[in-house]
């Protein structure tokens, strides 16, 4: 039988932004398939999170292209990028620490026009059961009503974490999502974006080798704005390059 290939839903060529004159990302290619776990590593000033600002559309490129499910983003905006299914978490979780996780899970609801008609329009049993079903997901189905700032650094990742799979993106990008986290916390989120890389791609940016090596379906290795490596875990960590400029140290 044949094995059904899987489709790009994410194909990055030629990327580069230039800031002054310095090409924080210099003619940079990467393809992402659904429902893998792309995870992108390498030396601090890389370009890794420039990459995910240019996806995002926070940051526009000086050249290349970005397509997504065959449409071009980098002629969109952040909020027609983010309708268009792409969900970004930043290094730093931007909850609303004085609502509860149930507060932070409807806000971001994609049916929640605006803030205040989030709160006092009647919650529906749709929006209930997203939100359970979500909270289920990152662990904190026991903290609905916990205000957001007595939760731990983790399950505050977790919580922006669910923040974006509730709009249900089909390519969902994390910078850092382990920093800070406790043995356990890390080895909690490793699961949880297993299982929600099933039904979307999942794109990480990550120092935590044995985080990486136990997420990973494929790997790039970023230095200087470039590509150095690219491949599985397993490939790219006997690179010579990649010791050289990045796990040798
Ligand atoms: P990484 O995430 O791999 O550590 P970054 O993408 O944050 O690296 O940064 C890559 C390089 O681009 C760094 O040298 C950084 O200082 C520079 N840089 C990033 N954003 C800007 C910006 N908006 N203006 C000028 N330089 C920037
Ligand atoms: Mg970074």
């Amino acid at each position: 039988m044949m094995k059904k290939i899987k489709d790009i839903v994410l194909a990055v060529e030629g990327l580069t932004v230039s800031f002054n004159g310095f090409k924080a990302v210099n003619d940079f290619s990467m393809y992402v398939d659904e429902e893998q776990i792309y995870v992108i590593i390498g030396p601090n000033g890389a370009g890794k999170t420039t990459v995910l600002d240019l996806i995002c559309g926070k940051t526009a490129a000086t050249a290349g292209s970005i397509k997504f499910k065959g449409r071009e983003l980098s002629r969109l905006n952040e909020n027609q990028i983010v309708r268009a299914g792409v969900g970004r978490k930043f290094q730093n979780p931007s909850i609303y620490e004085n609502l509860t996780v149930f507060e932070n899970l409807e806000l971001s609801y994609p049916q929640a026009r605006t803030a205040l008609g989030a709160l006092f329009s009647r919650r529906d049993d749709k929006l209930i059961q997203a939100i359970s079903d979500t909270a289920k997901q990152i662990f904190l189905d026991g903290f609905l009503d916990v205000q957001a700032d007595y939760l731990s650094h983790g399950q505050k990742q977790w919580l922006e974490i669910g923040m974006l799979l509730i709009q249900n993106p089909s390519l969902l990008m994390l910078d850092e999502p382990v920093a800070g986290m406790s043995v356990a916390e890390r080895q909690q989120t490793a699961e949880l974006l297993k299982r929600i890389a099933k039904g979307r791609s999942v794109l990480v940016i990550e120092h935590d080798m044995q985080f990486v090596e136990n997420i990973a379906d494929h790997v790039t290795v970023m230095h200087q704005g470039q590509s150095l490596s690219v491949g599985s875990i397993q490939k790219v960590k006997l690179d010579p390059r990649v010791i050289d400029v990045y796990l040798g140290h």
